[in-house]
């Protein structure tokens, strides 16, 4: 049963798993100090979850920020990235010691995970963190999962906890995500604008949704803003999961609004399974593949890319790797797993089956990108 409603998202029987991502903005006050009552009332509002059988596993933000205070860092720990990583390194291990402390206190055992991108973006680690959450679910833990900022480097980042929450779902096979956040949801306009509405249900992520995105404004405490929240529900969306906004400045924030029926709520589009979903949901493509209409149609109507339908190679790539297949006019298609490499990606691209084998020197294999290893976007 897919969630639906924002009022699904309380209920063991309409949403057995959930995860909930919390921002720096919400823990960490302008001071740079925990919001020790807030973090209670949420771990007791788990609690409850937890003991009406609903599962739950939470992505943290806060490390940055807690860690900047410290260390007395300017720009909150974001002016360079050895700034961020030495502010998180800090910053976690005080995190860490709270959410286990608050979840304690309601009987409950934390988990810590530090993720970096390529823990996900590495099939076999990604099935590794998968096993390790289910496991821990089990034996009715609560994972508390953040980026491990303080090894990931600029190319190898996450960045936001917002896509990281959504590929934590598809690892736990989770049935939605609520992005805890300090505004209500995604507007049409700028929030600042008075007449600025609350869109509360999005079924599909087209250009006006973007550009509404593009208009909200973030608190400037976090990294994610909506740009990176419309990226998380897109990756869950695909993934069969829903992904809600809602507000979670107050007390008890997903009771509350649940009960004010406040938020945005993405649905979830479609259902890949597992490993389409993860491929969906990888984040660092080596390459693009550019190809021409006739292509892109065949693509749409569930076809493979063939070699004769390319028209640009960009990117140096192995075999296997993950490349993102773009239209004429640099829209995104679809990605998958490359069958070829860049340089042989070049001599046979624009190419007809019966040019390949003298180009490549061996029998070409049925597909550059087969549908089998593909995701459309
Ligand atoms: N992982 C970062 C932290 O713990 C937060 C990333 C974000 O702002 O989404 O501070």
């Amino acid at each position: 049963m897919a969630v639906t409603a924002l009022s699904h998202l309380g209920a063991a029987e309409t949403c057995p798993r959930l995860v909930l991502k919390v921002g720096s903005a919400l823990l960490v006050d302008r001071a740079g100090a925990v919001r020790r009552e807030w973090l209670s009332s949420l771990a007791a509002e788990i609690a409850e979850k937890r003991r009406q059988g609903q599962e739950v596993l939470v992505v943290s933000s806060g490390a940055i920020a807690l860690g900047a205070r410290r260390l007395g860092l300017a720009h909150g720990g974001r002016a360079s990235l050895a700034d961020a990583q030495a502010a998180a390194a800090v910053g976690q291990i005080a995190l860490s010691a709270i959410w286990s402390e608050l979840l304690e206190v309601e009987g409950i055992t934390a988990a810590q995970l530090l993720l970096t991108l390529d823990d996900l973006e590495d099939r076999r680690r990604y099935l590794n963190a998968s096993s390790t959450l289910a496991r821990l679910l089990e034996r009715g833990a609560v994972p508390v999962v953040n980026e491990n900022d303080s090894v990931a480097t600029a190319e190898i980042r996450f960045g936001d906890n917002d896509r990281l929450a959504a590929r934590v779902a598809q690892a736990a096979g989770a049935d939605a995500v609520v992005l805890l956040s300090d505004v209500d949801g995604l507007f049409d306009r700028d929030p600042a604008d008075p007449t600025a509405e609350l869109v509360r249900e999005v079924s599909g992520i087209d250009e006006q949704v973007r550009a509404m995105a593009g208009a909200s404004s973030g608190s400037g405490m976090g990294s994610g803003g909506m740009v990176s929240k419309l990226q998380a529900a897109e990756i869950a969306g695909r993934a069969g999961i829903a992904l809600a906004i809602v507000n979670g400045t107050h007390a008890r924030p997903l009771s509350r609004a649940i009960a004010a029926d406040r938020g945005t709520l993405f649905q979830p589009q479609r259902r890949d399974g597992g490993r389409k979903a993860w491929l969906g949901g990888r984040l660092a493509p080596a390459g693009v593949l550019t190809v021409d209409e006739g292509c892109a149609a065949a693509l749409a109507e569930g076809a493979s890319i063939l070699a004769a339908g390319i028209t640009a190679v960009d990117g140096d790539f192995a075999r296997g790797d993950l490349v993102t297949v773009h239209g004429r006019k640099g829209d995104r298609l679809a990605q998958g797993l490359v069958e070829y490499s860049a340089g042989e990606c070049r001599a046979i691209a624009g190419r007809k089956a019966s040019e390949q084998a003298d180009l490549l020197g061996y029998a070409p294999r049925a597909a550059v990108v087969h549908r089998d290893h593909m995701v459309l976007l």
